[in-house]
């Protein structure tokens, strides 16, 4: 690491203490772009880095709700707005309780890169609370999601900030928070995306971050003369993400062996093939059960309960040929990464947000394992947002043919943008460096033409 960028991370650690994932966040970043600020010292003239580094705005607001048994409940409930410099604030909102303003700043920061990466028109942003929908009624999540949206609406806007969802917000929490926002405001604009397909959404837009993802896998394969065909796979997280990333993988004609939650994972080597994956949607969709219940039907299939204990995850000791990571944050360690090396892992596609840790990722890059980090590889989501806010300023819906096209033609463009970089920069091959320099790049230049904001 050069002095610049040692001197950078000691500041933005003194400045935003106890937020160790943003400073992972960031770390990686500048450590990325040593070469960019050699070449280009425009850049640390115009303090272009500590200027993305500092949130635009931070909201953070409380949100109190009455549960089923009539007790009043109280959560906190954020908005970060990273940068506008290119577009609209766009990112998701997460409703976990893990959620604190380091999480969501990690989150924007990565938002930013990666919205610049779609070659859409979009800034960064991220939010959410800390609420648990597990467990929870409908009627109890309509009230939270009202609740949050009685606050957050003054703060977004078609054109100003336009969220969407993420962990622990699908479909069912972007149609109540829609809902009150039109009745608080009495206009019907594309203010969330990930709307459902008759009142505003894009056809392919919940399959997008999971197709993106695997998309991103055939386009790495590729440059080695391979295809997804006979691959297995293995995949965490059993939410939208993890799912969509499955449906793909069958259809490119890989086999997909594993899946998780909270509570551990299931391991099917017979393949999580159609038929199994609808019970995983219902499962996961409507009953909102725990996957462990996919063993006690499919019988091929072995299930393995967290273990806290262990110091890393045996779900990535499994021998396969890609890995998916589509869960959450450092869900992949060093020696889980040593583990896949081992085991003979050809590609490594991100479908969740920084899951693997700064370590782990060096072995990835360190063996040459074709390792597309989640700022490029899950970038099929945000950009598929992003073509639902042109259609719905445009009012006018495209097939599921013409979305799916301009999805796969976006994630062909960041991989080779990616891999344009990182050869132009000095490091060929390597996607992490790319994604970073890429997208910097981007914001980097529009922040100088607009001045000092
Ligand atoms: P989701 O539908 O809520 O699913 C999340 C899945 O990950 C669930 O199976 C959940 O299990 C599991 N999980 C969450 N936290 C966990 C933890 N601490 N330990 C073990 N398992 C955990 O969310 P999603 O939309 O698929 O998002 C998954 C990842 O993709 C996140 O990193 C998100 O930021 C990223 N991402 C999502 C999108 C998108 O369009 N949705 C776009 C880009 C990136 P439990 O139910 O047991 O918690």
């Amino acid at each position: 690491m050069s002095q610049f960028a040692s001197d950078f991370m000691a500041e933005l650690k003194a400045k935003n203490p106890g937020e160790p994932e943003f400073h992972q966040a960031a770390q990686e970043v500048v450590e990325s772009l040593d070469l960019v600020l050699e070449r280009r010292p425009v850049y640390r003239k115009f303090k272009i880095l500590e200027r993305i580094a500092e949130p635009e705005r931070v909201i953070l607001f409380r949100v109190p709700w009455m549960d089923d048994k009539g007790e009043i409940q109280i959560q906190k409930g954020y908005r970060i707005e990273m940068n506008s410099a290119i577009g609209p604030y766009k990112g998701g909102l997460r409703f976990h309780p893990t959620v604190n303003i380091g999480i969501l700043k990690f989150l924007a920061f990565e938002q930013v890169f990666k919205n610049a990466l779609t070659t859409l028109p979009m800034g960064g942003g991220k939010g959410g609370a800390n609420f648990d929908p597990k467990g929870k009624s409908d009627d109890e999540v309509m009230r939270f999601c009202q609740s949050f949206m009685m606050e957050l609406f003054r703060h977004i806007g078609p054109n100003t900030d336009v969220p969407a969802g993420d962990i622990g917000v699908g479909g069912r929490e972007i149609g109540f928070m829609f809902g009150m926002y039109r009745r608080l405001r009495n206009e019907f604009t594309g203010v969330l995306t990930g709307k459902g397909m008759t009142w505003g959404g894009s056809l392919i837009r919940p399959e997008a971050t999971g197709y993106g993802a695997t998309y991103f896998a055939a386009n790495m394969l590729a440059t080695r003369g391979e295809t997804m065909k006979g691959k297995v796979c293995l995949v965490s997280g059993s939410g939208n993400v993890a799912q969509y990333t499955i449906e793909k993988v069958n259809q490119m004609g890989g086999k997909c062996v594993t899946l998780s939650d909270s509570s551990g994972f299931i391991y099917d080597p017979a393949g999580i093939d159609s038929k199994r994956l609808d019970f995983v949607m219902d499962l996961k969709n409507v009953r909102r059960g725990r996957i462990k219940e996919y063993s006690d039907i499919f019988k091929s299939a072995t299930f393995t309960p967290g273990n806290p204990q262990l110091k890393y995850n045996p779900l990535w000791d499994i021998k396969a040929d890609c890995a998916f990571p589509s869960a959450t944050q450092n869900e992949i360690n060093a020696q889980d990464a040593q583990n896949l090396v081992d085991n003979g892992i050809k590609v490594v596609s991100e479908g969740a947000n920084m899951p693997t840790t700064p370590d782990g990722a060096a072995i990835f890059i360190e063996n040459g394992i074709l390792y597309g980090p989640g700022k490029a590889a899950n970038a099929g989501g945000v950009a598929t947002s992003g073509l639902e806010m042109s259609q719905n300023s445009q009012r006018y819906a495209w097939t599921r043919e013409e979305v799916d096209a301009k999805l796969q033609g976006i994630m062909k463009s960041i991989h080779d943008n990616c891999r344009a970089r990182a050869e132009e920069f000095g490091t060929p091959g390597n996607y992490v460096n790319g994604a970073n320099i890429a997208g910097f790049l981007k914001v980097a230049d529009a922040m100088i033409d607009q001045g000092l904001v």
